[in-house]
């Protein structure tokens, strides 16, 4: 509804913690890249939902909410968790509640050093580690299949089943390859544990050759997850793309966002490829309520998410752009105390802003 060339509706899910903070920080930035460019419109719809909701009424999402994201054609998350809530009711509550009914199979997280960054690995710079982590978000090792019995005896068991299906192994190792194809080097790694879990990482790997035939371009090599957390911290050049289960990418990408410099600028996305379903993009880390309030949270990795969230939308420019001036600004000194600095959240903001307002 504008003379704008696209316009896009914008759910915005802040929740908890540092969540308003950095989601406060994305949306100005947004904005203001708006703004600036002209070549795209966006409006903000806002849903508080919390780990707040939750203490009040029992639940995390209102009856109707996600018919209510549904008309959206993004979602822009903050964080969830809360001291008093335990981790796996907020995340069942919230996160998982929105990612498995929009059916976003795809988790994927970009990961390199951005300039003006800097990695703990020593001799490794802008350039040297620069990979995409795709990993499976709907089934697996977190699919919540499991029980428990003889609750509190000393014989207690619990299990926890991981779920592999054809179906959901075929449609991410697809989308893993068509990520790597669009990627410069067109590699692969494809990430199991194939030798101690013999049903579902075997069914993983197989499927994996199954679906390199339909990519003859993009080269391929297989690891062993153990080995992979040594690879990418010792020959980090070698890596392009990974492909890995829920649980699995679930670790080696908090392993990637430490290695890049700081869990403070990691983002990802929850991606239904389909495109039936909005996706729904957040930076990686929590609520962090150490730093709550206290105005130091990076805002980095929102924007980085904000940025993801413009490419998915096909607004890749302006994704770009984004992306530049948050390196220019980090290179400027400009950075918060997680990344050496003594900037604050606003500090951040204003200097990304600035730069945005710089573009031609
Ligand atoms: P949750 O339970 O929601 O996962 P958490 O507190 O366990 O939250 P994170 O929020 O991921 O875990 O934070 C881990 C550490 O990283 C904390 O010490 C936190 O202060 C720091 N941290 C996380 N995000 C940021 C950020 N955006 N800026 C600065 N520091 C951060
Ligand atoms: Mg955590």
């Amino acid at each position: 509804p504008s003379a704008h060339n696209s316009f896009y509706s914008i759910a915005s899910i802040p929740a908890d913690g540092i969540g308003p903070e950095v989601i406060a920080a994305g949306i100005e930035t947004l904005q203001a890249l708006a703004q600036t460019l002209q070549t795209f419109e966006l409006q903000f719809h806002h849903y508080d939902w919390s780990s707040e909701t939750y203490r009040k009424t029992g639940k995390y999402i209102p009856d109707g909410g996600l018919d209510e994201l549904k008309k959206h054609d993004a979602i822009l998350f903050g964080a969830v968790g809360a001291p008093d809530v335990p981790d796996h009711i907020s995340l069942w509550g919230l996160r998982l509640a929105i990612c498995q009914p929009l059916q976003q199979y795809a988790n994927v997280r970009p990961t390199r050093i951005l300039r003006g960054t800097e990695s703990p690995l020593r001799r490794c710079e802008t350039g040297d580690l620069d990979w995409v982590i795709v990993r499976e978000n709907s089934e697996g090792e977190y699919a919540g299949q499991g029980g428990r019995s003889h609750r509190g005896f000393p014989w207690e068991i619990a299990t926890e089943t991981a779920i592999f299906s054809r179906h959901g192994v075929e449609r991410i190792m697809r989308f893993a390859f068509e990520t790597a194809q669009k990627r410069p080097r067109k590699h692969l790694t494809v990430v199991s544990k194939s030798n101690a879990q013999r049903n579902g990482m075997v069914l993983w790997d197989e499927v994996a050759v199954e679906i390199a035939r339909e990519f003859p371009d993009v080269q391929v090599d297989k690891m062993l997850v153990d080995a992979m957390t040594t690879r990418m911290v010792l020959k980090p050049k070698s890596i392009d793309t990974i492909v890995a289960s829920n649980l699995h990418a679930d670790i080696l990408s908090d392993l990637a966002a430490a290695l890049a410099g700081s869990i403070g600028i990691a983002p990802t996305s929850n991606l239904d490829p389909t495109r039936q379903h909005p996706s729904m993009f957040e930076p990686i880390h929590g609520s962090a309520f150490d730093i709550t309030g206290k105005g130091v949270a990076n805002p980095v990795a929102t924007f980085w998410t904000a940025a993801e969230m413009l490419d998915w939308l096909g607004e890749k420019d302006a994704a770009r752009q984004l992306m530049q001036c948050v390196e220019t600004v980090c290179e400027s000194g400009t950075l918060t105390p997680d990344l050496g600095g003594m900037a604050t959240t606003k500090d951040v903001t204003a200097a990304v802003v600035a730069e945005i307002r710089k573009l031609p």
